[in-house]
């Protein structure tokens, strides 16, 4: 057995081996170790080798979904082996093979790789959520990106800047990535493959077999590039399936120029898709998804991952919204029959991967029947949207297939097939006969006991079916002496402890009758399962663009509910590079401080080719972060085809959308933090453009104030002059007013606050100008640092800011870098010379001969110092 683990064990490479033995999925050796740790069940030994215990630990298989679903969130990839043969089989092999059958090992074989990537169970997979495998490659200087949801198999294929990857990675999320190995540009958590496996032949060929075409130009343009990526993502597939590949849809090309550009940066400090926690609630995503379906909630989080850049394409959306929005009857009926739409896409992908069950089946009956009944229901409506023309044909068209599946199945079919009992009665006539013979010979096995129970005079005899004996007679032990007689017509079978087991020959037969009938019966039913699935399969492409329909159409109906619910506006898309944003509001802010009973307060933003740069200070807490994530936010929100908060919205189409923060913890990944606020901040002033939208909050603040103040500065100047681009700079540093005088299209803003009583109220209102002062010290007491602490820090400021007049102010001295130095006094404390104080340290009195000569080198030390 440990020479096949052994063979196993080798073909899986760096998965676990889940080995099957009966009803349990074993694991050995170091895999066990993992496995036991990361499950928490017990580590056992078997056996031995080289002297040592063969370290254990298994799962039980009817379980082991949740195993593996735990096993691959905390990082695993997973080999199952499963017996290939019954034993029965095994000991027939080995006696054709005249080898004696105590000896022989049931056949075992990798059915599968399980992956985060090319999961399609329901039990592992979030509803709400895509699963993305993705495959990039780089081909004379272009990356090639494959990614798919083998969950609902759309497959996009995408080519890109070598430096776009981790932006687009970024965009996809996905939750694994394969790339050929020895790549240097390898993502750093990417699963290395033979580099031949990325070959723009290959994919090509495949995607041509896949989908049955001599040509790919049917679904677009392809480039090489995309091509090698798809043939790396197939293969990999085709492995992971052990040569079964999941449901692919036909690949969909995807232009450079598609979506709004946002880096992993970007996307994290916006909180888009999850919060900085890593969870989903204070997400904007949590925050505006009303989607009544999990594949609407998926198109949402994808919408929002990847915003359009296209404005014809964003008012088709936004139209789609409108309708919705203003009809709220028909928003309120339309949802509601949504919501009891199965998830299609999902249950095609099972059925395709050969793993659908009945319910599967189902699923898509029912799914696709509703589809058709939204579309009669929505083509009857004044005013449709310009979309409804592709939508509402996506929704019917299976008239045959759901009639077929009607007819086929039961209301209500099992997830499991071993039972059967899933197709309708009156589909087959041969299948109801037989299920007339089973119910016959029931029956009679009913009719049977009654009688036994009159001749033998025993109340308490039983007919009763278990998985070992089949149907047997049951009496209680005191009664069995009667039955136990030869002539007696039953013959004994298993004496338990208070009651005893017979046979007979007229149960014997029934049961016969049953047991062949049912057999019969499976395998007709399973028969027509097969044929089903074949049918469901030949209808993909349609079921999976219904499918699609049906989430947009969520999507928009969702939309539109938080819009209503919020009072949102439909924002205005312009070709220009402006921005014009009035009462606008945080979507997270706002619901956090509902909760609360708070207000929150709207502000405007106007932004335009002559006032493009707005610097923003105020106090701490004033909201300036708020503002900018807020516009932020509007500008993706926006763009992403949804409503917006705001009471109006003219947004002027942004390619490229950046967020920094200043100095954010990013130590895990082994950069200091301002290391990483100077990359980002690299990385906005190398790809900005004119047409950019980039917000910049405090950056600078992770350095000292010099070195500080400076970086801000220059990054300003740049932005403005070269980049060009719309930008909101919140700062602390009153200094950079100074740039209005010298940046024609940069303007002054502050939030504003006011002292009150010594108190200090803020009133996150935005206003024009300069920030008067910083609040630091009013905001650090409000938060209960202790007074003697404020009252240090006081005298300490007013020392500096006397120090800062007596050199005619910082800012005089900008560009002069040498002179910031001499801005600050020396020491902002009360200490003096330092001679002067070890001096007044010293208690004469107290030191011994030896002391005072040890004072006086030490002495000497520090006169020589200064
Ligand atoms: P710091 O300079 O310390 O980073 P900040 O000016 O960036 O502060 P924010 O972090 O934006 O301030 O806001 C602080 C808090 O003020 C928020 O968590 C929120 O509770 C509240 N707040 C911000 N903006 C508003 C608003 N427009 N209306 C009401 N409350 C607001």
């Amino acid at each position: 057995m440990m020479a096949q683990y052994g063979a196993l064990k080798e073909e899986a490479g760096d998965c676990l081996l889940f080995y099957r033995m009966g009803d349990f999925f074993e694991l050995f050796f170091d895999d066990a170790k993992v496995a036991a740790g990361i499950l928490d069940i017990a580590l056992t030994a078997r056996g031995e080798k080289n002297g040592e215990p063969v370290p254990m630990c298994g799962v039980p298989v009817h379980s082991a979904e949740g195993y593996l679903a735990r096993l691959i969130k905390a990082g695993c990839r997973v080999a199952i082996a499963e017996q290939t043969e019954t034993p029965e089989e095994a000991k027939a092999r080995a006696k054709a093979d005249g080898k004696p059958a105590s000896k022989v090992l049931v056949a075992r074989n990798i059915v599968r790789f399980v992956t985060a990537g090319t999961l399609t169970e329901d039990a592992l997979l979030e509803p709400r959520a895509a699963n993305v495998l993705a495959a990039a490659c780089e081909v004379r200087g272009s990356v090639g990106l494959a990614s798919v949801d083998i969950s609902t198999g759309r497959m996009v294929l995408e080519e890109i800047e070598p430096h776009a990857l981790d932006a687009a990675l970024a965009r996809l999320g996905p939750s694994e990535t394969v790339v050929p190995e020895d790549w240097a540009q390898a993502p750093a958590d990417a699963f290395e493959r033979a580099k031949t496996e990325f070959s723009s032949e290959d994919g090509e060929r495949r995607l041509k077999t896949i989908h049955s075409v001599a040509a790919l130009d049917g679904f677009g343009q392809f480039t090489r590039a995309m091509l090698a990526a798809a043939g790396g993502l197939i293969a990999y597939l085709d492995h992971a399936g052990r040569g079964k590949l999941p449901l692919l849809l036909p690949p969909v090309a995807r232009g450079r120029s598609a979506h709004m550009a946002m880096d992993g940066a970007t996307r994290s400090s916006l909180e888009i898709l999850s919060a900085q926690n890593g969870g989903r609630e204070g997400s904007l995503l949590a925050a505006i998804d009303r989607c009544v379906t999990g594949a609407g909630a998926r198109q949402l989080a994808e919408d929002l991952g990847a915003p359009l850049c296209e404005r014809q394409a964003i008012e088709d959306r936004l139209a789609l919204v409108r309708f919705f929005h203003d009809d709220p009857i028909l928003r309120a009926d339309l949802r509601e029959v949504l919501r009891g739409v199965p998830d299609i896409g999902r249950a095609l992908g099972r059925i395709v991967a050969g793993r659908g069950s009945p319910r599967d089946i189902g699923q898509v009956r029912d799914g696709l029947s509703e589809a058709r009944r939204l579309r009669d229901y929505l083509s009857g409506q004044q005013d449709r949207p310009t979309l409804f023309d592709t939508l509402l044909p996506a929704l019917g068209g299976h008239g045959a297939l759901v009639d077929h599946l009607q007819r086929a199945l039961v209301p209500a079919p099992p997830t499991s097939r071993d039972q059967g009992g899933y197709i309708a009665s009156g589909f087959d006539a041969a299948l109801d006969e037989l299920r007339d013979v089973s119910g016959n010979a029931r029956r009679a096995i009913a009719s049977l006991e009654a009688r036994y129970r009159g001749e033998t005079g025993i109340d308490r005899l039983k007919i009763k079916h278990n998985g070992v004996l089949g149907y047997f007679i049951e009496v209680p032990a005191k009664s069995a002496d009667a039955l136990m007689a030869p002539d007696s017509g039953f013959t004994h079978r298993q004496t338990m402890a208070g009651a005893v087991r017979f046979n007979s020959l007229q149960l014997h037969e029934e049961a016969g009758r049953i047991s062949e009938a049912g057999g019969r019966a499976l395998a007709a039913e399973e028969a027509h399962f097969e044929e089903l699935v074949e049918h469901v399969t030949a209808s993909r492409e349609a079921i999976a663009r219904t499918a699609d329909a049906l989430a947009r159409i969520d999507v928009a109906a969702g939309q539109a509910e938080r819009a209503a619910e919020g009072d949102w506006a439909r924002p205005e898309i312009l070709e220009e590079p402006c921005l014009r944003i009035e009462a606008g509001r945080h979507p997270v802010v706002e619901s956090a401080l509902a909760k609360s009973g708070e207000r929150f307060v709207p502000n405007d933003c106007t932004l335009a080719s002559d006032d493009r740069l707005w610097l923003i200070g105020g106090p701490n807490m004033g909201g300036k972060s708020t503002f900018l994530r807020q516009n932020a936010l509007i500008v993706l929100l926006a763009q992403a085809g949804g409503y917006v908060p705001a009471s109006a919205a003219r947004i002027g189409l942004v390619d490229r959308l950046f967020s920094r923060v200043g100095a954010s913890d990013n130590l895990a990944r082994g950069r200091s933090t301002f290391m990483v606020e100077m990359v980002e901040t690299a990385a906005i002033l190398s790809q900005a453009t004119e047409r950019s939208f980039v917000i910049l909050d405090e950056v600078g603040r992770g350095t000292s104030t010099y070195d500080g103040l400076a970086l801000a500065w220059a990054v300003v100047e740049a932005v403005h002059e070269t980049n060009r681009s719309r930008c909101l700079f919140a700062t602390h540093y009153h200094e950079l007013s100074r740039l209005a005088e010298s940046c024609d299209a940069l303007s002054l803003h502050h939030v504003r606050a006011r002292e009150w009583k010594g108190d200090l109220v803020l009133l996150h209102e935005l206003a024009t100008g300069p920030a008067d002062r910083s609040y630091g010290l009013a905001v650090a007491k409000l938060a209960g640092v202790p007074p003697p602490v404020v009252a240090r820090a006081k005298s300490v400021l007013e020392k500096l800011e006397k120090g800062r007049e007596e050199t005619g102010g910082l800012a005089a001295g900008l560009g002069d870098l040498p002179l910031f130095a001499a801005a600050l006094p020396d020491d902002p404390g009360e200490q003096g010379d330092p001679l002067a104080e070890a001096f007044a340290a010293l208690d004469v009195d107290a030191l011994s001969p030896r002391e005072a000569l040890e004072k006086l080198y030490e002495l000497k030390r520090l006169s020589d110092e200064s």
